[in-house]
């Protein structure tokens, strides 16, 4: 186990103990004479602690919220036949960046008990099944609380009508759609800050505990930057907008897709310059901050979303 990750966790495995030129040696599969009577020989003598892959698990912080990169590159020839990747008894979906390296990302959701978890590896070499564990240490990070008076013309949204309600469920069944599609890499280097550097520093209350009128809501599960109506709004990495369009909520809207199930949500615009199915490079200006929706002045929510989970946009650094 390994024992309190803090800052940058970096673990290398695979050394293993024999060498590659000696795992291809008496791998049965290399053996061009091919016989199943060769096979069970080597089979008999082969040494299952060699391992096939490195792996590295890095994450900028383990809390609540933030997110877990996984790189696995497998090693000389040899194929990974099949591979799972579990935590938390959820399988996660792995994507294969090149020929030798895959990559997968497990959010921390907000809600996750700080205590001791492990990301399981089961892989698949010459029929043989192997698990791996690799222990990490969530721990506990308190989170701001806040107390929001909605102005009046505002408060319809926090008593939505029957005609609303039914609004919200089709919007509901949309967002989904855009969020449910698993694309290829789209995302190119590192993810940078919806605004410009002068308004960056604004971004704030990622996982705030929010009341309304004294009733807790749902956590806050953004970054809110308090900039000026009208400042622009820069899509934070290359990808495809999957939604552009005004919802009840959130105002005006843009959801792009990174691909491997990494999305960035741009809330509360006041226009909207793409359109859904459009491709998007990093930086391009895709809007402007406004107040549409439940916003209770002029600001942007800046959220990313991976594998369906909101994580603290800041912690995407960690992607390359
Ligand atoms: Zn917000």
């Amino acid at each position: 186990m390994l024992k309190r990750l803090s800052k940058l966790v970096l673990i290398c495995l695979g050394a293993g103990i024999i060498s590659s030129a000696r795992a291809e040696e008496k791998n049965p599969w290399f053996n061009h004479n091919f016989s199943y009577e060769k096979v069970d020989k080597a089979l008999e003598n082969y040494d299952f602690n060699y391992k096939f892959y490195d792996i590295n698990i890095e994450a900028s912080d383990f809390y609540p919220g933030e997110l877990i990169k996984i790189e696995i590159k497998e090693k000389s020839s040899v194929d990974l036949e099949e591979i799972i990747l579990e935590f938390d008894n959820k399988k996660y979906p792995i994507g294969r960046l090149d020929k030798n390296s895959l990559i997968s990302f497990i959010p921390l959701d907000l809600e996750i008990k700080p205590s001791n978890y492990s990301i399981k590896l089961k892989t698949k070499v010459f029929g043989k099944i192997k698990t791996e564990e690799y222990g990490i240490d969530v721990e506990k990070k308190e989170f701001i609380v806040q107390n929001i008076k909605l102005p009046k013309e505002k408060l319809r949204k926090s008593y939505p009508s029957q005609k609303d309600l039914e609004r919200i469920e089709r919007e509901k069944k949309e967002k989904a759609i855009a969020f449910s599609k698993i694309t290829g890499k789209k995302w190119e280097g590192n993810f940078i800050e919806p605004l410009l550097e002068e308004y960056a520093k604004y971004g704030w209350a990622y996982g705030a505990r929010r009341f309304y009128s004294g009733q807790e809501r749902s956590r806050h599960k953004g970054l809110d930057y308090p900039v000026p109506l009208g400042t622009e709004v820069r899509a934070t990495n290359s990808g495809k907008v999957v939604l552009a369009e005004e919802l009840f909520f959130e105002g005006n809207t843009i959801i792009v897709d990174h691909g491997f199930s990494i999305f960035s949500l741009y809330l509360h615009l006041k226009d909207i310059y793409v359109k859904s199915e459009e491709k998007v490079e990093k930086g391009q200006i895709i809007g402007t901050v406004g107040a549409s929706g439940r916003a209770t002045g002029p600001h942007l929510h800046y959220e990313t979303r991976v594998n369906g989970i909101s994580v603290n946009p800041r912690s995407l650094k960690i992607i390359d």
